[in-house]
Parts: C-alpha cells; structure tokens; sequence
C-alpha cells in the first residue's frame, strides 16, 4: 500500500465512520484529489461507488444568495447547544484536509432531531460561495444523529481579527499527510469557533467529498468569523487547495434558520 492509498482509505474509512457505522471501504477507496485526472471534475468516473458525484441531483456545495429567504423561514429551526468542557482529541491531517475528531461534546437539534458533533475540519478556499464569492476558508462542523443522518454546520472564515478559538488546533497543526497529532485535555471551545449571531442558510445536499452521499442537513452560517492573516495563513498553507467547485441547486431551495431559535 503506497502512501497515496494509505490516505485515501484514511479518508474514507473517517467517512464511513462518520455516514455508515459500517466500514464500507477496507478494500480501499479510489485515489481521489482536486486536481489533475483525479479532480473533482472526474470524480463520478474513478469508481462505482462515486457515482453520485456525477448522477446526483442534491450536490454540496453551491452558491448562496446574498439576500434571499429571509421571507421563506425554514420550517425546521435548529438548535446548537454548546457544552463547555474539556476534550481529548485528535487532529488528523489525512490528505485531503485537517479535521478534528472527538467523541463527545457539543450538540445539535434540527427538526426536533438531535445530532452529535463528531469532527470538523476545513477547507481552502471556501467550498460555499455567496453571490459568486469565496471566502479564504470555510470550517465544516459534521454532526451525526443516532441513525446515521448528517447534519453540517458551515462556517464561514474571513481575514480580521485574531480569533483565539482557534489556537489550540494551530498550535498542533500536523502539516505532512497522513500525520496525526492526539491532544488531551484540550479546551477546545466550539462556542469560540461560531459567530455571535447563528442565522443561517439551510437546505438539502451531500457530502463534498467522494462518495459524494446525498441527504446531508446544511446549516451554513450566514455572518463569518474573523481569523487574521496569520492564522489563515497557516491553515491555508497546511490546506492547499481543497474545494469542490459549486454544484447545481436545481430543484432545490434555500430558506433560513436561526441556530439558537433566533430568526
Ligand atoms: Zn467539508
């Protein structure tokens, strides 16, 4: 097994962990990436099991409206609760991108629905972009309900002030893939890592990476958090380029929520 698989089936094993309590891939999943003859563009041909990628009808991400939906509330409010406590966990860099593993904590309530955090990780640039523009970074909270339904929470990143949320994770950044940092007893605030004010888009799409499994709950937050430059930098640096192109809306329709019963 060279390395290249060796973080590809870290991947999809993370996913299948995340989506299916069942390990669907210890065959090892297809190589895939952003770029080249495995990008995103390609996606849907490199394996069966990917096809959703291309056939799909509710894909993630898409672009946002900058104003619109305020008039069509979700008919799900959503509600994040947010535990303060301390965490062991672990930061992975897998390849693909820098996630943050735990297995407890933080909550969230959609459609009268609770939902677990299990990771989050990033992306560089944005995968959702709003009236055609991207952000420098994009966190993605992925939430897991007990029969396996994916709720994720998007953040927005933005160049400003010095978010100090954010430094535990920075301070054990692993920069090569496949590296992997355990970290106990870190106070890893999630409070920290969202904006004051939780309105957010809502609607229907998929996992943005192969197998690109539709059905996932999108919440994307719309007022982004500021990072600095530095701490972008050091993300980005560590990210390189992992966003999938905006997909389609299609049929599909964004309303709005408040994440904490706020409209
Ligand atoms: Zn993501």
């Amino acid at each position: 097994m060279d390395a290249r698989r060796a973080q590809c089936c870290c991947l999809a094993l993370a996913l299948a962990g995340v989506f299916n309590p069942a390990p669907a891939a210890e065959h090892g999943a297809p190589h895939w990436g952003y770029d080249g003859d495995s990008g995103p563009a390609v996606w849907a041909t490199l394996a069966p099991e990917y096809a959703e990628c291309g056939a799909g009808r509710r894909q993630s991400p898409i672009d946002l409206p900058v104003a619109v939906g305020l008039d069509v509330p979700s008919e799900a409010p959503a509600t994040l609760e947010v535990y303060h406590h301390e965490h062991s966990v672990d930061v992975v860099n897998n390849g693909h991108t820098v996630m943050v593993t735990y297995d407890e904590g933080d909550a969230l309530t959609y459609a009268g629905k609770p939902y677990a955090l299990v990771q989050y990780h990033l992306h560089a640039p944005s995968e959702h972009t709003v009236g055609g523009q991207h952000f420098p970074l994009e966190l993605h909270l992925v939430h897991r309900a007990a029969d396996g339904e994916l709720a994720v929470v998007g953040v927005l990143l933005e160049k400003g002030a010095h978010q100090s949320g954010f430094d535990p994770v920075l301070a054990h950044l692993p920069r090569a893939a496949d590296e992997q940092a355990h970290v106990e007893h870190v106070a890893i605030d999630v409070d920290a890592l969202l904006p004051a004010k939780r309105n957010a888009y809502a609607y229907l799409g998929s996992l943005t990476t192969p197998p690109c499994t539709e059905g996932v709950h999108w919440l994307v937050l719309r007022t982004p958090v500021e990072l600095d430059a530095a701490q972008i930098e050091a993300f980005a640096a560590v990210l390189h380029d992992n966003a999938r192109p905006v997909q389609p809306l299609g049929e599909r329709r964004v309303s709005t929520t408040g994440l904490d019963g706020a409209p």
